[in-house]
């Protein structure tokens, strides 16, 4: 007789979000273990002097999936929050992704969609086949719009060149014809009214998931009976290694309050060229708080110590994964979710949008 038919290793999106579906549509007994002192793996945010702050760094919502927008509706409203960035380049903060109004502001000039194209056409550069990051820019930007904009930002974030990146990684960026400065043009966007902890809490709600915090799944499993395991963790420890360690990049986040109304003008604001922090992100400006005299700031340093942020997209360790994939396939008794697990560069959506589908056609 099992304690629990069900055990999640992890209490981020993924791991909640297959508790709360078997818990709420199976209604079966589920037993989250966290290893860290809080639940909602990298989307946990907190007060501090009334100021909401995202512990492992900026996140904003946003969704082309109906669906999953829809299933995360139900446990939070929304803010309407349009995400835009600005980066500092030559003295000057210039809209990012790359539209009409960056090139204006960053050359002084006043191009229209057709002049830009033409401005376009004169930069780029001609590659025939994209096999890295640095190529999606030159081709579709051009070196100067690369080394300004792109070249340093994403040596410093991956700790390596743009041209050792596979081109998914700076194709995360749109390139764009047009006004339009938000970082994201999805038909869903916008912040959870009171963060993201309280909507995973309202996740939890059922009395059929108990969550261990504190607690490495590793010194626990061995004394409670399951039936299935959902793994959200890094998949090398998983497997003790056998195949050797993949690298994930992380980050250091480090937080100030400041006894100011306003820091920056947008939530985020990138630092392409300073030799060591990507980004200051201003909280207030992400969840339109409306607190006086006070303002939390972040700063992000990437690493290899730290937290584990990113799978690293070279060709390496997406072979060295495939190692483990094989073994992953293997598994009667085990489920994989997740950005750890799984070994992709996923954002929430897409993390929910695999555990709902995983629910429905493996566990369901
Ligand atoms: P995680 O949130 O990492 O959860 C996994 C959990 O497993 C963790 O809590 C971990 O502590 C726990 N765990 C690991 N090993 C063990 C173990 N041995 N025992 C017990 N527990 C264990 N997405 C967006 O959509 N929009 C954004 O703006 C955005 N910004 C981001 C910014 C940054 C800096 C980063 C790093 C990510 C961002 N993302 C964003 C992506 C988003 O954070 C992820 O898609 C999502 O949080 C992944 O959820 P997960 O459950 O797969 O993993
Ligand atoms: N990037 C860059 N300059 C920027 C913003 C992004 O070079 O001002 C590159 C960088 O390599 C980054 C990638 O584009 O890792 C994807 O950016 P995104 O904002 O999607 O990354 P996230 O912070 O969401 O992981």
């Amino acid at each position: 007789m099992a304690d629990y038919k069900y055990v999640i290793v992890g209490a981020g999106l993924s791991g909640l979000t297959l508790a709360e579906r078997i818990a709420n549509e199976l209604d079966e007994k589920v037993l989250v273990i966290e290893k860290r002192n809080h639940i909602a793996g990298n989307v946990y945010d907190f007060y501090q002097d009334g100021l909401l702050i995202q512990k492992y760094g900026p996140h904003i919502y946003h969704t082309k999936e109906k669906k999953v927008h829809d299933y995360l509706s139900q446990f939070t409203e929304w803010i309407d929050y349009e995400h835009r960035v600005l980066s500092n380049v030559d003295g000057k903060l210039v809209p990012m992704p790359i539209c009409i109004d960056t090139l204006n502001q960053l050359y002084g000039l006043d191009l229209d969609e057709d002049s830009m194209r033409d401005w376009i056409d004169d930069h780029k550069e001609d590659i025939d086949e994209v096999k890295s990051s640095e190529d999606v820019v030159l081709k579709n930007a051009g070196r100067d719009i690369y080394e300004k904009l792109f070249k340093n930002y994403t040596e410093k974030q991956w700790g390596t060149s743009a041209a050792n990146l596979s081109p998914s990684v700076i194709s995360r960026i749109p390139f764009r014809f047009n006004h339009d400065t938000r970082y994201f043009d999805d038909p869903y966007q916008g912040m959870p009214k009171e963060g993201f902890t309280k909507m995973c809490e309202n996740m939890i709600k059922s009395d059929n998931i108990h969550v261990g915090l504190k607690s490495d799944y590793k010194d626990y499993i061995h004394k409670i009976n399951y039936e299935k395991l959902i793994y959200t963790g890094p998949i090398d420890y998983f497997y003790d290694y056998k195949y050797g360690e993949l690298l994930y990049r992380c980050l250091n986040f480090v937080y100030e309050i400041l006894d100011e109304d306003s820091y920056q003008e947008v939530g985020v604001v990138n630092y392409p060229n300073h030799p060591y922090f990507t980004r200051i992100t201003e909280f207030k400006k992400l969840t339109m708080q409306d607190v006086e005299g006070k303002t939390a700031i972040m700063k992000e340093y990437p690493g290899f110590n730290g937290e584990k942020c990113y799978p690293y997209p070279t060709q390496e360790y997406l072979d060295k994964f495939k190692l483990y994939e094989a073994e992953m396939e293997k598994e009667e008794d085990v489920i994989f979710a997740g950005r750890l697990a799984r070994y992709k560069y996923y954002n929430m959506d897409l993390v929910v949008k695999d555990a709902l589908e995983i629910f429905e056609n493996e566990i369901r």
